[in-house]
């Protein structure tokens, strides 16, 4: 902060900003976000899509047919028709661009992070994005900083400032002392993380003035990036463009020296062929398929932080999840407990003393509390610890009651490396009272004693029956004592264990099962004790003969060859800490593995950042983990990973079936023209009409594909790689049969209608042509949109296909029967003969797809029996 700014600094007082000076504030000083680049103005969309290659052409083609119509005489039919054809182009183009941007700007308003501010004296959680100068936040650790600010009060607030230094030890920072200005110590800035401890701040400045908004301010002039898969079908779609403009010069060519055409109805007739044949709505339709991924999975639970991860979460092959919440239900409850005096006990028996004992130990070194709220229970804090409040409840106690005979004096906090925590307490005028809970084995109890071998014997019987344990003790110490933590914590005596009972989540066990058979293995990954992890582990499916458990000390002493050697035994990881993760994601990816990985806390963002995909938890999760994530679970529930990956796999899939569906019959629109040329009959199509097919049969249906719902197949597939090339698993093959069966088919057809029915009336050839290859290219979607054999539920399955596809084929007959429009298009008057051979025409492509489809399926199951 400048001095200048300082200046204007007043100390906001304890209480904090009223809501009614923050919502002022919040409408003068606009809201705290890093703006994106402004929205593009409507005219220069338009501007994008008309500098298009086919945008261009069809704009010579308007210029070529006005030229005409002057210079021959030839009438401006053609050029209104173009022209209009070329509008509603980008029409269409704009439409399919705004809809995927919608889908995405809704998605961005869901993963908004939030912060906890004072406001009116009521701490209270709000977007961060509502904050505003002068306003006291509260942080803690693993929150993300919402805004550049001064610290106010710090208790070993430490914060990791690497996105703005680069430097990733984290930095301590100290309350402000001298109100006309602040140390770099002693500010804190937007977009940095609180890796430990707590502290108030005093926003001083918001959005896009802050450190980090003045960066984004550069980065928004850098350009989007396309997604791997955009890449590669762009490079496709380079390959097809120029397969079409090859065509379009064939085309030209041999029909002013084959056929001796004027050059500027050969010329017309090339351009033509060229814009018709290049798949311009590749692009878009794999925007528009993300896009819609993207918000089928925000319906599902899943959120979506990069849209190029809803390619990479269908491809993984690994998923690597946190156990305690997402496994299983976070719904803890203390079922049972020993102590050194009575052995092991149900939880629900009346109190001794002893027990009694161990749940005030328990209790006052809990943080966890349960509010009931208009009569809803709401609860704050670790749910391992509102175990001990329920516990407590169900014998009539709080924990206030306990802390008013043993006030809480210092605390040293729960962390997942130590596995524990420790509480000090004043007993009275001469002793302290210190508690350590956590871990049975990170206890710093005499390990050698006897008790303490019969703790562990009733501690391993607990985790056989897949209960997570809590062991706690304590240490009385005359009251001069200093409070170092280093020496309290040494020398306590055990009170006793508790085992407590986290049920799975009842839809995990279908989730597994699913992963298994998508090819995808599951691991689990825990804090928690070996036994108890394997328990659980083993009853959810996770765990099954051949695979290993390994713990965290083990992990440790292998090296990262021997465990990339052995990680694809390694079915569950036991008292691991956040450290470790990273290394089980990188030998995962050393054998060439895609990997998704789950975590909460701060120290999991580097283990999120190095998975393929990094998935944080909405509900538990520290605004750091979802700051590194690439999807969030608002839900924290493992079978929506699963649910992710169908979405992810079903993206691909339709992605697939467009191209299928825009490529083939781009090939067997050139293979006609050349080959009509070719036999000397001349153009069968005129070039409006080969435009009028690109835009109905193309654009339109291809668009409604990315709303297609995946097959169950596609979850019973091992997964895919980001790298295989799309022509893989059959689609080369099947394009091959698409575009040689319209060619005959549309070839044959031509011939039958000039030269079998009539004596050699072109017309009559072209317009059969042109119905049989615009119905006909629009009905055969059915055969592509399903990998399995048609059926009446597929057929019926996405409605705004058969909509869209009813409205286009209306149109094609409109084109055909009614006068005018006939004309304009150079369409005649067909008999009755005529429609019928069309009918049956247009049918054939599906069928000659669908007996494609089974005699490959035939093959395969003749290869699994021979097999
Ligand atoms: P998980 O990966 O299952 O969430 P944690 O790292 O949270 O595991 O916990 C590991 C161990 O630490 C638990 O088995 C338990 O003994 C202990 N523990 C968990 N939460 C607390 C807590 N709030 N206070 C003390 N000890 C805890
Ligand atoms: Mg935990």
């Amino acid at each position: 902060m400048s001095r200048k700014q300082m200046k204007n600094f007043i100390r906001t007082p304890k209480s904090g900003l009223s809501q009614v000076t923050a919502t002022q504030r919040l409408a003068e000083v606009g809201a705290n976000e890093l703006v994106a680049s402004r929205p593009m103005p409507l005219w220069r969309k338009v501007w994008q899509h008309l500098r298009d290659v086919s945008s261009l052409v069809l704009l010579f083609a308007v210029g070529l047919a006005s030229y005409m119509a002057i210079a021959h005489d030839g009438g401006w039919t053609k050029s209104i028709v173009i022209g209009s054809i070329l509008v509603i182009n980008v029409a269409i183009g704009l439409y399919q661009e705004a809809s995927a941007e919608k889908a995405l700007a809704a998605l961005k308003s869901m993963s908004l992070p939030t912060t906890t501010v004072r406001r009116d004296d009521v701490a209270q959680t709000v977007a961060a994005k509502d904050i505003v100068p002068a306003d006291l936040v509260l942080l803690k650790a693993g929150d993300q900083v919402p805004a550049d600010a001064v610290v106010l009060t710090s208790t070993n607030l430490a914060i990791d400032e690497a996105v703005l230094t680069g430097e990733s030890v984290p930095v301590n920072k100290l309350a402000m002392t001298d109100l006309d200005g602040a140390n770099d110590d002693q500010q804190v800035f937007a977009g940095t993380a609180v890796t430990a401890g707590t502290g108030v701040i005093q926003v001083t400045t918001t959005g896009m003035a802050t450190e980090l908004g003045q960066i984004a301010g550069l980065l928004n002039q850098t350009k989007r990036r396309a997604t791997p898969l955009q890449g590669r079908l762009n490079r496709l779609s380079g390959w097809l463009t120029a397969f079409a403009v090859t065509g379009g010069l064939v085309i030209f060519a041999l029909s002013v020296w084959a056929q001796n055409q004027g050059i500027a109805d050969s010329l017309m007739i090339g351009i033509s062929l060229a814009v018709a044949a290049v798949p311009e709505t590749l692009p878009i339709i794999v925007t528009i398929s993300l896009a819609h991924g993207v918000k089928r999975m925000a319906k599902r639970h899943a959120i979506m932080r990069r849209v190029s991860a809803v390619e990479t979460i269908g491809g993984v092959d690994v998923i690597a999840s946190d156990k305690t919440g997402t496994l299983t239900q976070n719904k803890m409850t203390i079922t049972k407990f020993w102590t050194p005096s009575t052995g092991v006990a149900a939880a629900d028996a009346a109190l001794t003393p002893a027990s009694r004992d161990l749940m005030r130990y328990l209790g006052l070194a809990t943080n966890a509390e349960i509010q009931h709220v208009a009569g809803t229970e709401q609860t704050v804090g670790d749910p391992t610890e509102l175990s001990i409040v329920r516990w407590l409840a169900q014998h009539e106690l709080t924990r206030d009651d306990l802390e008013v005979d043993a006030p809480r004096l210092a605390e040293d906090p729960f962390d997942s490396t130590k596995k524990m925590m420790a509480t000090v307490h004043q007993l009275n005028d001469r002793e302290k009272l210190v508690i350590v809970k956590g871990a049975l084995d990170r206890l710093p109890v005499d390990q050698t004693a006897a008790s303490y071998a019969a703790a562990k014997r009733a501690h391993d019987q607990f985790g056989a029956a897949a209960l997570r344990v809590l062991a706690v003790g304590y240490r009385i110490v005359p009251t001069e004592t200093d409070l170092v933590w280093a020496s309290l914590l040494t020398d306590l005596t055990l009170a006793g264990i508790v085992g407590i009972i986290d049920p799975p989540r009842p839809e995990v066990y279908a989730a597994i099962q699913a992963a298994k058979d998508a090819g995808i293995q599951p691991v689990m990954i825990t804090g928690d004790h070996l036994v108890t992890a394997t328990a659980i582990a083993k009853d959810i499916g996770i765990l099954n003969a051949g695979q290993q458990v390994i713990s965290g000390a083990e992990l440790n002493r292998l090296s990262d060859q021997d465990l990339t050697a052995r990680i694809k035994d390694i079915a569950v990881y036991a008292r691991v800490s956040p450290q470790d993760k990273i290394r089980i994601v990188q030998a995962w990816q050393a054998t060439g593995a895609t990997v998704a990985m789950t975590g909460d806390g701060v120290n999991d963002a580097p283990a999120l950042k190095a998975a393929d995909v990094g998935i944080a938890m909405g509900i538990t999760g520290t605004e750091v983990s979802k700051g590194a994530a690439d999807m969030i679970l608002t839900d924290d529930n493992f079978a929506t990973i699963m649910t992710a990956v169908k979405e992810g796999r079903t993206v691909y899939q339709n992605i697939l079936k467009a191209v299928e569906f825009l490529v083939g019959v781009n090939f067997a629109q050139i293979f006609l023209m050349v080959g009509a040329v070719m036999f000397g009959w001349g153009a069968p199509l005129l070039a409006e009409q080969l435009l009028i097919i690109n835009v109905l049969a193309d654009g339109i249906p291809g668009f409604y594909l990315s709303r297609e719902p995946g097959e169950a197949a596609t979850m019973q597939q091992p997964p895919i790689s980001n790298e295989e090339s799309l022509l893989a698993r059959g689609l080369g093959q099947r394009l091959a049969v698409r575009a040689v069966t319209f060619t005959l088919l549309t070839l044959g057809v031509y011939a039958l209608g000039r030269f079998g029915l009539t004596t050699n009336q072109a017309p009559v050839g072209m317009t059969m042509v042109f119905m049989v290859l615009a119905i006909g290219s629009m009905i055969d979607i059915y055969a592509i949109k399903d990998r399995q054999p048609l059926t009446w539920a597929s057929l019926r399955r996405n409605p705004r296909l058969n909509q869209a596809l009813l409205a286009g084929i209306l149109v094609v007959l409109a084109l055909g029967l009614v006068p005018g429009l006939q004309s304009w298009f150079g369409l005649v008057n067909l008999a009755g003969l005529n429609w019928l051979i069309i009918l049956v025409a247009v049918f054939v492509p599906t069928m000659v797809l669908e007996l494609n489809k089974r005699r490959q399926q035939r093959q395969v199951t003749v290869a699994e029996l021979t097999e």
